[in-house]
C-alpha cells in the first residue's frame, strides 16, 4: 500500500519504519523544515517497551545514547539540598534525550522511507478506493492510508475527527524546554528546585550542554501553539521573580534555538480512525507527563502496523483491532498521568515541603525503592504484545 504519515517525531517514523518492513510504500510529511532535534528526557519502562525497541532493532543504538541518569536532587533557594527524587522514578529502564530518539528512528529509515520536511497536509478527500491529499506545497497525491502521528496539536486529528477543543483536555500545566552550556557542572544528574506553582530543573545526561525545563500551573491558560516567541514571553512573565539560579536561565532562554514550549494536554476520542484515516501516539491518545506518552507512541506503531499485515490490507479491521488492543494500555497511562502534575509543581510552601519529607525520608529505606521502581512500570507493562510476523531487518 501507498500510505503516508503527518509527523516525523516518534510515532511517524516508527511507524514508518514497520510499515516498510512489511513492504508498503512509505511517505512521512512533517511541518517543520528539518528534523527537530531538542526536547527533554524521555523514557522506556519495562519489559513491553524494551522488548518492542528490541523487536524494532533499536535497543542497541539507543542504550548508546541512553542518559545513564542518577537522582534529581531537589534544592532550596541557596542551592542546598533538600531531598532527592530516586532515578526510577524519572528515568525508567532506558532514558534518552527525545532529540536522541528522533535521530535514532531518523537514521534508521531514512534510506526507504520519503520523508517530506517543511510541508503539512491542508485537505483530506476520502472515498471507497482511496484517500486524496493535499498539500501545502507541492501537486495533491492519492494515498491507501493516512496516519495523523503529529502530536498533540494533530493537522490530521483536525481535519478529520472534527470538534478539536472537544477532544482536548488541559491538564493545566506548561512547560517551557531547551538546551544551553553546561553552565552548572552537571554530569548524569539534574536539580529540581520549586516554589508554589512553578518549577526549575536543570539536567545533563552526558556532560557537556544542559537541558533546561521552566514548569508552570494555572488553569485555562491560552496561547498560539505557532508563536515562538509569545510563548518564550510566557515563560518570562511567569518566572518573573523566581529565586534560586532562575534570572540566568530566563537570560539563556532568549538564545535558546531549540526552545520547545507545551501545555501538557490529554486527548481523548472516541474513535481512533475514520475510514482509511488513523491516528497514532499523541494525535490519538497523547497522555501527559507520567502517561508514558513515548512508549505508547513506539509500541502503538508496533500494533498498527502488526495488524494491519495481519488483516492483509483489510483496514477497517486492522484499525478496529489496534485500537481494541491499545485502548485499556492508553487509559492505564491516562489515568496516572492525571494525578502526576500535583508533585511536578505542588501549589503551596506547604506542599512543596511535604513531598520533600516524603522524598527525604524515603530515600535509605530499600523496599521503598523497590515500591519506587514497581510504581513507576506499572502501567508501562500492562500489555501483552502480540506475537506478529517479523520480516527480517534489511
Ligand atoms: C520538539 C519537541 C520536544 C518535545 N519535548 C518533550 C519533552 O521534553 N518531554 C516530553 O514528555 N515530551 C516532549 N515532547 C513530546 C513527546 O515527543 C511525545 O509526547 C511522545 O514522544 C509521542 O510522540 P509523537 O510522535 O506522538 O508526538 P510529538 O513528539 O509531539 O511529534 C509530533 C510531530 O508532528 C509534527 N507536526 C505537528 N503538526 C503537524 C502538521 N500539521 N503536519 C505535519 N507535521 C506536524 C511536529 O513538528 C512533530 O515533529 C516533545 C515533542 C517535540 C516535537
Amino acid at each position: 500500500m501507498d500510505i503516508l504519515i503527518s509527523g516525523a517525531s516518534v510515532a511517524g517514523p516508527s511507524l514508518a519504519l514497520w510499515l516498510q518492513r512489511y513492504g508498503h510504500r512509505v511517505t512521512v510529511v512533517e511541518k517543520a523544515p528539518a528534523l527537530r532535534g531538542g526536547g527533554y528526557a524521555v523514557d522506556f519502562r519495562g519489559r513491553v517497551h524494551l522488548q518492542t525497541l528490541a523487536r524494532m532493532g533499536l535497543r542497541e543504538a539507543l542504550e548508546a545514547r541512553a542518559t545513564h541518569m542518577g537522582d534529581i536532587a531537589i534544592v532550596d533557594a541557596t542551592g542546598r539540598q533538600v531531598a532527592a527524587i530516586p532515578s526510577a522514578v524519572f528515568s525508567g529502564d532506558l532514558e534518552v534525550l527525545r532529540g536522541d530518539l528522533a535521530e535514532v528512528l531518523y537514521a534508521a529509515t531514512r534510506e526507504r522511507v520519503r520523508y517530506r520536511f517543511g510541508d503539512q497536509i491542508t485537505a483530506i478527500a476520502q472515498d471507497a478506493g482511496g484517500v486524496e491529499v493535499t498539500f501545502a506545497g507541492g501537486a495533491p497525491q492519492r494515498f491507501d492510508l493516512v496516519v495523523g502521528a503529529d502530536g498533540v496539536h494533530s493537522g490530521v486529528r483536525r481535519l478529520v475527527f472534527g470538534d478539536d477543543a472537544a477532544h482536548k483536555k488541559p491538564l493545566g500545566v506548561y512547560a517551557g524546554i531547551f538546551t544551553m552550556p553546561g553552565t552548572f557542572g552537571l554530569r548524569r544528574s539534574g536539580i529540581m528546585y520549586s516554589e508554589p506553582g512553578r518549577a526549575v530543573s536543570v539536567m545533563s545526561p552526558h556532560g557537556g550542554d544542559q537541558i533546561v525545563s521552566l514548569t508552570f500551573a494555572e488553569p485555562g491558560l491560552e496561547f498560539d501553539h505557532r508563536d515562538v516567541a509569545q510563548q518564550r514571553r510566557i515563560i518570562a512573565e511567569r518566572f518573573t521573580g523566581a529565586g534560586w539560579r532562575t534570572p540566568e536561565l530566563l537570560e539563556a532562554m532568549a538564545h535558546a534555538e531549540d526552545f520547545w514550549f507545551d501545555s501538557t494536554t490529554q486527548i481523548h476520542l472516541e474513535r481512533w480512525s475514520a475510514g482509511r484515516v488513523v491516528l497514532l501516539g499523541d494525535a490519538g491518545y497523547a497522555g501527559g507527563p507520567g502517561g508514558n506518552g513515548t512508549g505508547l507512541a513506539v509500541v502503538g506503531a508496533h500494533v498498527l502496523a502488526g495488524e494491519l499485515d495481519r488483516a492483509r490490507g483489510d483496514h477497517e479491521a486492522a484499525f478496529g483491532h489496534y485500537e481494541r488492543l491499545m485502548r485499556p494500555y492508553v487509559a492505564a497511562g491516562q489515568k496516572q498521568a492525571g494525578g502526576g502534575t500535583d508533585f511536578l509543581v505542588p501549589s503551596t510552601w506547604k506542599k512543596i515541603a511535604q513531598r520533600n519529607r516524603f522524598f527525604k525520608t524515603v530515600r535509605y529505606v530499600p523496599p521503598v525503592r523497590g515500591l519506587f521502581k514497581y510504581l513507576a512500570t506499572r502501567t508501562a507493562t500492562a500489555f501483552e504484545l502480540p506475537e506478529y510476523r517479523l520480516p527480517a531487518l534489511v
